[in-house]
């Protein structure tokens, strides 16, 4: 017999995970501020109805809003609430003391791909999944109930300042008249081969070792000048490279300007 499950939370993803849940054979009830019926599932009208289920999933919108939602009577809880990973350590630390299982996620993946093999939901803490293999691909990514959340953070922290950076590029190309279409296939390649060069600059950050035969911080804090420069002569605002900009150079100014890129981390640590 498959568990009974509850869903908190019918946003754009929340509605997504219930719909997986019923497709993947699951007893589905959900709970949504706003009255929402989903097919498939049974609504209820309270929080404490749906705690009746085997295992509740939570998609809020903060955990500001989830926390005061959950009460004792929950099961198990499958929180795919994003936060931050002190905010995932306190649910972990309240659900022990609660006598609740608890496990904690981050899904990497927008609505759309919920129930395909392009989800992947990280998980961390309690090692078992429970009902995550209905969203995607679960990965336990550690005992430390904070790690989802943190690797969450980390990830999109790289995509933001690409995005930021494209949609620099993308106007400053359009200055000149370039379209995106034009634009596109090579900015797509070039994203690749700098993720070629990740492995390389983690490593230099492990042994601190920023000596360098290809490009030096001195190359790279002129060029973010020249970016910004740009940028600013043709009317755009320039808070991306003005940002990178300064955080290359003051760790030029404290000593790196011949070291490569990789020793800026000492100036963000
Ligand atoms: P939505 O804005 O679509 O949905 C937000 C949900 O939170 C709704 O169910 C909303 O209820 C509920 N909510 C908001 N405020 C309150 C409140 N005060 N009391 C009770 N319920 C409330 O967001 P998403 O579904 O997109 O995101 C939900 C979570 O999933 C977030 O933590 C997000 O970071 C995460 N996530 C989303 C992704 C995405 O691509 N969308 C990708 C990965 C993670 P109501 O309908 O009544 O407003």
């Amino acid at each position: 017999i498959k568990k009974t499950v509850s869903v908190l939370g019918l946003g754009r993803m929340g509605s997504a995970l219930a719909t997986a849940l019923v497709n993947a054979g699951y007893d589905v009830t959900v709970w949504n501020r706003t009255p929402k019926s989903l097919p498939g599932t049974r609504s209820v009208a309270t929080p404490e109805e749906a705690f009746e289920a085997d295992v509740v999933v939570t998609c809020l919108s903060t955990y500001d809003v989830q926390r005061p939602l959950l009460s004792k009577n929950v099961k198990t809880l499958v929180n795919l609430t994003s936060g931050t990973p002190e905010e995932a350590r306190a649910t972990a630390k309240w659900a022990q003391d609660n006598g609740v299982e608890y496990v904690d996620g981050v899904i990497m993946a927008v609505p759309q791909q919920i129930g395909t093999k392009q989800a992947r939901i990280l998980f961390s803490g309690n090692e078992n999944h429970h009902v995550l293999d209905a969203f995607g691909e679960p990965v336990h990514v550690g005992a430390d109930a904070g790690l989802a959340a943190l690797y969450d953070l980390a990830l999109l922290g790289i995509m933001w300042p690409v995005f930021g950076g494209y949609l620099q590029a993308l106007a400053l190309v359009g200055t000149a008249g370039v379209t995106p279409q034009q634009f596109t296939p090579l900015a797509t390649d070039w994203l690749a081969t700098v993720g070629t060069f990740l492995p390389e600059m983690g490593e230099a950050t492990q042994h601190k070792n920023y000596e360098t035969e290809v490009s030096a911080l001195d190359i790279n804090v002129e060029g973010l000048r020249l970016l910004t420069r740009a940028s600013e002569e043709q009317g755009l605002d320039a808070t991306v490279p003005q940002a990178l900009h300064h955080l290359f150079q003051r760790a030029q100014s404290n000593g790196h300007g011949a070291h490569s890129i990789a020793s800026v981390i000492e100036e963000i640590r």
